[in-house]
């Protein structure tokens, strides 16, 4: 018997492409002798369509045309059985598991989580709680200095705050943390709607242009460091993966050196030695375990040029999820393969 595995893509956030690059990968790699797939893709308007397409409409954003016409997704049961996709002839397909293959605001912030929950449908990676706290940075950073998990210095604003007294909350800004600094959404990914700022007047424009993407704002201290991620795969048990280090091909690590110059490079197993990269394991099993993680997460952390000192930079639940992304490759790095991994995803989630 074979699960009905459903993969959701898309989304209306600024991380829609990202999404359809993962859920493509994902769709190719599944074992197709194990699982029924599904597709569920979200256009940028937020519209959800039941589409009948492989991996290469998926990733060309072609999907939208092959909506299966008179499919009606039903994930609030109406009445017992009813929970799944009808289709134009009353029949109902079944769903086991969902597979939100998406980043950003409402697929990796616990929105879309909550939903899975209210329909009692198993869905991979974290639950809404673990989901929202990692995605709102400021939240999460509240966490892990309760945590007395090392962070960056960082103030921040929302955007009623900000719009009354742009001046005061630079003088504030300044008086804790020194240029360069970051300006980032407080919910957001994949570096949209970060800048790096060196002077008053960019940390103005900096607040106010990732204020396009969120109501509320974080402003960390700028610092030259190393970057090493580390991947963790677990409920009650987590694993932490080999921690693999980013080289980006530019100034810090933004949408365009991620995923349009190509010329960004990872290094697995990162450049540090072995005690280092046991302590930073160690921190982001507990930091997954400080949010009530389960399932999937990719930990971000610094490690600052002169003193060495490592920091911890955030926890993203739904990492790029290609075959060549980060995390997947950090798992192999470590001996599970990506369809394999897959394969584990889904049964945590069915565990959950
Ligand atoms: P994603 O979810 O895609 O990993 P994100 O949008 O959540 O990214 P961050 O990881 O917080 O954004 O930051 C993006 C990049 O900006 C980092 O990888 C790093 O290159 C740079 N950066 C962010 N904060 C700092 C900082 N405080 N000091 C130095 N560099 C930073
Ligand atoms: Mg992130
Ligand atoms: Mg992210
Ligand atoms: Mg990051």
């Amino acid at each position: 018997e074979k699960l009905n595995v459903v993969i959701l893509f898309g989304g209306k956030s600024g991380e829609h492409d990202v999404s359809l690059e993962s859920a493509a990968s994902v769709y190719r790699a599944i074992d197709k002798d194990k699982y029924n797939i599904h597709t569920i893709g979200i256009a940028k308007n937020g519209k959800w369509a039941y589409c009948s397409c492989g991996p290469d409409e998926i990733q060309s954003g072609k999907w939208v045309e092959h909506e299966v016409e008179g499919s009606k997704i039903n994930f609030i049961p109406s009445q017992k059985g009813s929970v799944g996709i009808e289709l134009n002839d009353g029949s109902l397909v079944p769903v086991d598991v969902c597979f939100p293959v998406l980043h950003g605001p409402r697929g990796e912030d616990g929105t879309i989580q909550g939903l899975f929950e209210m329909a009692e449908i198993p869905y991979v990676g974290c639950k809404v709680l673990a989901s929202s706290l990692a995605m709102d940075k400021i939240m999460f950073k509240k966490i892990m200095d309760f945590e007395g998990v090392p962070q960056v210095d960082y103030v921040y604003t929302t955007r009623f705050e900000f719009s009354d007294d742009p001046q005061g909350f630079a003088d504030i800004a300044e008086e804790r943390l020194r240029y360069p600094m970051f300006t980032k959404p407080a919910n957001m990914g994949s570096s949209v709607g970060i800048s790096k700022v060196g002077s008053r007047a960019e940390l103005i424009e900096g607040v106010k242009n990732a204020l396009e993407y969120d109501s509320k704002v974080v402003v960390e201290q700028g610092i030259r460091a190393r970057e090493i991620e580390v991947a963790v795969l677990g409920n009650s048990e987590v694993e932490a993966s080999v921690a693999g280090e980013i080289i980006p091909c530019k100034d810090f690590y933004d949408y365009e050196a991620k995923y349009l110059a190509n010329e960004s490079k990872t290094l697995i197993p990162a450049g540090i030695d072995k005690e280092l990269e046991n302590t930073i394991r160690e921190m982001a099993i507990k930091a997954f375990k400080a949010i009530d993680g389960s399932g999937i997460s990719r930990i971000d952390f610094f490690v600052e040029h002169e003193s060495g000192t490592v920091y911890l930079n955030e926890i993203n639940t739904m990492p790029g999820f290609t075959k060549i992304s980060m995390y997947p490759k950090l798992w192999e790095a470590t001996g599970v393969g990506y369809r394999e991994l897959i394969d584990k995803l889904i049964k945590l989630a069915m565990e959950k």
